[in-house]
């Protein structure tokens, strides 16, 4: 069984120096490819060259997230270019999108952040619709206006992944009918959010899309840990109960999601890679 990580943030494993620990605990559980997802010029590099020293393993995305939107972010965004047109490019424009949760109290700083915020949204994702490359979506109380920034941007919907999908049947039923896409996280197997469940279905496994977000949000049974990319079969495995869908085949139906929605070659077939 292979399992596609869409979505993790290995900066912090390599800081504390387990990153290959992480990585040979993902290999023993049967994640075989991770997506490295960029969050600001801090770590983009780390990210290509982990793609770099483990190819067809690892791949990674730029993108700055609207936490880091500060002073000088125009500058930042100029970097992404040079990323792109480098011999290992990134599969992916992001972390990018608006969050709203983390705002200051002072209500005249929160406005001039949130205009700066959907400054540097629109500005990344033209590049994304210039490129032509998928896009990884940050949303926190802000789906409205991300929706309305990703119409303005003129990003085709089928590049756009809403990650950590934490609305509801409304909402997903508005990415679904634009064509768009979202990824689901650890917190789906959380009691109280049975909304998600809802969404997931509503969404159907032909979409299916999962993510672990580490080193954030450690699924059931390693809630409260921190998370990493190994712990990605919780969710599938807590799906497969819930759902009442062969886990096999969610292993399978996300793996080949993921690996089509960053633009990748399917080396899975029937469980088993080819080439080996
Ligand atoms: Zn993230």
């Amino acid at each position: 069984m292979n399992w596609f990580d869409s979505h993790c943030h290995l900066k912090g494993f390599k800081n504390k120096g387990n990153l290959k620990e992480i990585l040979w605990r993902a290999e023993e559980n049967g994640v075989s490819r991770m997506t490295a997802v960029g969050t600001s010029n801090d770590d983009w590099e780390i990210y290509k060259n982990l793609s770099e020293q483990y190819r067809e393993k690892i791949f990674y995305s730029v993108g700055l997230h609207p936490c880091y939107v500060n002073e000088g972010y125009e500058s930042v965004i100029e970097k992404i270019e040079s990323y792109l047109g480098s011999g290992s490019p990134p599969v992916a424009i992001g972390e990018i999108g608006l969050d709203y949760f983390h705002l200051p109290k002072n209500h005249n700083e929160a406005l001039s952040i949130i205009k700066n915020q959907k400054i540097a949204f629109l500005e990344q994702l033209k590049i994304a619709a210039q490129y032509n490359l998928p896009t990884i979506v940050h949303s926190r109380n802000a789906f409205s206006d991300c929706i309305a920034i990703i119409e303005q941007s003129g990003l085709p919907w089928e590049k756009v992944l809403f990650h950590c999908f934490s609305e509801g049947v409304e909402e997903i039923k508005e990415l679904n009918d634009r064509g768009g896409y979202a990824s689901f996280t650890g917190i789906i197997t959380f009691k109280k959010n049975e909304f998600l469940r809802e969404a997931l279905q509503v969404q159907g496994i032909a979409k299916l899309i999962l993510e672990t977000d580490s080193p954030y949000l450690s699924p059931e049974p390693k809630r409260g840990k921190e998370n990493e990319p190994s712990y990605l079969p919780f969710i599938g495995e807590f799906l497969s109960g819930y759902l009442e869908v062969p886990v096999g085949e969610l292993a399978q139906q996300s793996y080949c999601n993921a690996s089509k929605f960053y633009g990748l070659e399917l080396d899975y077939f029937d469980g088993k890679q080819s080439g080996e």
